[in-house]
């Protein structure tokens, strides 16, 4: 399931989700609710580096091409990290208000 706004469940960016830094919030394009990221997806960001990291030399004798191996191994876990839920929640700054 793709990450989605806890207010109004529309979608939220993905590239957002897949490639902001930790502490970067997200505002719903819908309904302008605030989203942040848990430690849940900071465990899981941690992961996949590892992932990406460790997987491919395992490969070694099944992909002959490290570039390949790199790439569909990073991609694998990057849809693994887009569809893997509670790595976003409704932010607490609500009320700081930065409009
Ligand atoms: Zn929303």
């Amino acid at each position: 399931m793709f990450p989605k706004c806890f207010n109004c469940s529309n979608n939220l960016s993905l590239s957002w989700f897949l490639s902001a830094f930790m502490w970067t919030e997200h505002r719903c394009v819908k309904c302008s609710e605030l989203h942040e990221f848990t430690n849940l997806r900071r465990l899981y960001s941690g992961l996949i580096v590892a992932g990406i990291l460790f997987v491919p030399p395992l490969l070694e004798g099944v992909i002959a091409s490290q570039g390949i191996r790199i790439v569909l191994i990073a991609s694998l876990l990057f849809t693994l990290l887009s569809i893997i839920p509670g790595q976003h929640k409704l932010s607490s700054n609500e009320d700081v208000g930065v409009k």
